[in-house]
């Protein structure tokens, strides 16, 4: 078996493609950069995709809070072209190849969702656009949409804060954190969907594997908790205070407000679908997933 994976060499992809192999399936990545088990964008525009390829999993993505980048609007069009376009030439693959994978997976994220402190949302609301991300999110998800007389499943997974030790939110806020000066941010009463890396990786996993799983499924675990449940949660997992708030302005300085929103702005998502399919969450509970995030040497 093969697996055609883009964005493979990133937080998720690394994830995807360990346990991938050690489940025996062969992956490849389509990446910028050259190496083993690797092809280039060019390649995948030229030769298609490789020969018994049975899943393609999207998951490219240039790091919308990097902050060393400013959000202008090149950064902007990068944020948006390595998500939509990087899709659409997958999806080009997918209709050319041969003989068709058996599913095409993509995630997309959770602010495809109006943040609200009220409103409750699964897979069946209605995402909206909103702003630049929600824009982003419906853009990603329609790129990644096939004409269904094409045979292959399709499976779009929203994903929440990723938590990890080696990338995303965790990977910012290991050292503030462990140095006790970690704390909620802004407000602190935002909600915070989550999801542990392990969970991520098994979810794309049980995607692949199960031929009833189709549509869309929020990639975020049942516990739903605020951000300031979540750092005393990180706190604890570190023995540390975490009762230092990030300041609203300060990310709306540092970020530009359109993407401090997603650190200061947050929604209620619950994922009725995927609980419906019978994935069974590792790291359900935020303080057993911070526990597991907080250890010095994390295990697998
Ligand atoms: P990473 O930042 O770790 O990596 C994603 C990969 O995308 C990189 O390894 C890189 O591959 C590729 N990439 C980056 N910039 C570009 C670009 N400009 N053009 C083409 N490819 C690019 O992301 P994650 O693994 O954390 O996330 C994977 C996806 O999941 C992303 O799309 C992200 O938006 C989404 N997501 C992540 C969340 C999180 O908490 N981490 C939450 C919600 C959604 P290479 O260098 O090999 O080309």
């Amino acid at each position: 078996n093969c697996l055609e994976g883009r964005g493979g060499t990133g937080f998720v992809g690394t994830a995807l493609s360990r346990l991938l192999r050690s489940k025996g399936y062969g992956v490849t990545i389509v990446s910028r950069m050259p190496g083993p088990q690797r092809m280039s964008w060019t390649d995948l525009a030229e030769s298609g995709l490789p020969a018994n390829t049975v899943a393609v999993v999207s998951l490219a993505g240039q790091n919308v809070l990097d902050p060393t980048r400013r959000w202008t609007p090149g950064f902007k069009q990068n944020v948006w072209a390595s998500r939509v376009n990087t899709t659409q030439s997958l999806v080009q693959a997918t209709i050319r190849a041969p003989v068709k994978p058996k599913v095409f997976i993509s995630i997309s994220g959770v602010g495809i969702y109006q943040p609200s402190q009220t409103a409750e949302y699964n897979e069946d609301s209605q995402g909206e656009s909103f702003d630049f991300l929600s824009r982003l999110c419906h853009e990603w998800e329609n790129a990644a949409k096939l004409q269904a007389d094409l045979g292959v499943r399709q499976v779009t997974v929203r994903s929440g804060v990723i938590l990890g030790r080696n990338g995303g939110m965790i990977k910012q806020l290991f050292l503030p954190f462990y140095l006790g000066l970690g704390g909620p941010v802004g407000r602190g009463d935002q909600y915070m969907p989550w999801i542990h890396i392990h969970d991520m990786a098994s979810l794309l996993l049980f995607a692949i594997e199960n031929d009833n799983v189709q549509g869309v499924l929020n990639g975020v675990a049942p516990q739903v908790v605020t951000n300031r449940q979540f750092a005393k949660a990180f706190g604890r997992a570190l023995w540390r205070p975490a009762l230092i708030p990030i300041p609203e302005f300060l990310l709306n300085v540092a970020f530009s407000e359109e993407r401090a929103k997603i650190m200061t702005e947050g929604q209620k998502v619950i994922p009725k679908r995927t609980l419906a399919y019978g994935f069974q969450y590792k790291y359900p509970d935020i303080d057993v997933a911070c526990r597991q995030v907080a250890k010095l040497i994390p295990s697998k």
